[in-house]
């Protein structure tokens, strides 16, 4: 499995870039840290820029010590030297110009529903993914106070992940017309990590694999604004914290600040980290300059 992932990396074009896209909603964790291991990793191991996101977009969950908390852990753990990076908030402009282009196209509507209300007329169950049912589609709905739903046709979208094998999504089938802007005015991930990855020339996505389903939706959102640019994808195994639930930013005992003042150094935290999910035999202490024996 990773011979032949190694393979299909080495295959690539050099030059690509890629991006390393953390929320400032919480403190980094393992999980983060197995994601950078992957992102510098190959980009050191097939000659890839990587460009440093700061996803701020939900702006009601983001807290700025956050951000500084990130920029602080990527370079103590030796990934970063300057803090040169993206932050979604400081070109808001970008979406608003993307909604307007699909809005003279006709194809963005207000959408009043509440998350409830669209789980009790379809009856689905409460879960992550809710497929949305065009409720408001041709009800004209005012725009202050709604959300601005994006209209997806039901194409479906073919890629090959290099790490999960071939893929086909529906879209439309997976959650309806897209959300674009929430409510309380948000831009929201699927439509702001599209807009960015082409505003930024991102060509290469390596992400963990609970956002393959997110995929082909980007690749719709791609399509639709006439972004031709292809790109190759990546989405690399989780680390759990038990059979059923990965690591989340709940889980405070594996934030790298708090491994940090348990004593572990850089090389041990990404070292555990590749050995989670699976790059390393065992355990083993392994600095940033290391992380690209991994992939070559
Ligand atoms: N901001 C997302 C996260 O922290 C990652 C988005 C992406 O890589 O596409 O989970
Ligand atoms: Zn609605």
């Amino acid at each position: 499995m990773l011979a032949e992932f190694r393979q299909q990396l080495h295959n690539l074009p050099r030059g690509l870039r890629t991006r390393f896209a953390p929320s400032p909603t919480g403190y980094l964790h393992l999980g983060h840290a197995a994601s950078a291991v992957f992102v510098w990793g190959i980009a050191k191991a097939i000659e890839a820029d990587v460009v440093l996101r700061i996803e701020d977009h939900d702006r009601g969950r983001v807290r700025p010590e956050y951000e500084k908390a990130i920029l602080e852990d990527l370079t103590w753990l030796g990934l970063i030297q300057t803090p040169d990076f993206f932050r979604q908030s400081d070109h808001w402009d970008r979406y608003q110009s993307k909604m307007e282009e699909a809005r003279a196209r006709g194809l963005i509507y207000a959408c009043t529903c509440s998350r409830r209300e669209i789980q009790e007329r379809t009856g689905e169950e409460s879960r992550d993914e809710l497929r949305y049912d065009g409720h408001c589609r041709f009800l004209g709905r005012a725009e202050s106070q709604a959300g601005l739903r994006l209209q997806l046709d039901d194409r479906a979208f073919a890629f090959h992940d290099l790490w999960a094998g071939p893929q086909v999504q529906k879209p439309h089938e997976q959650c309806g017309d897209l959300l674009i802007r929430d409510r309380d005015g948000n831009w929201t991930y699927n439509f702001a990590v599209s807009v960015d990855d082409a505003a930024e020339g991102v060509d290469l996505i390596i992400r963990g694999q609970d956002l393959l389903t997110a995929t082909g939706r980007q690749l719709q959102l791609r399509s639709l604004f006439g972004i031709t640019q292809p790109i190759q994808v990546i989405h690399h195994p989780l680390i759990w914290e038990s059979p059923e639930r990965k690591l989340s930013k709940r889980d405070g005992s594996t934030s790298l600040r708090h491994l940090r003042e348990q004593g572990q150094s850089p090389a041990m935290i990404l070292g555990q980290a590749a050995f989670s999910v699976g790059l390393l035999d065992r355990p083993q202490p392994l600095a940033a300059h290391e992380l690209k024996g991994l992939f070559a």
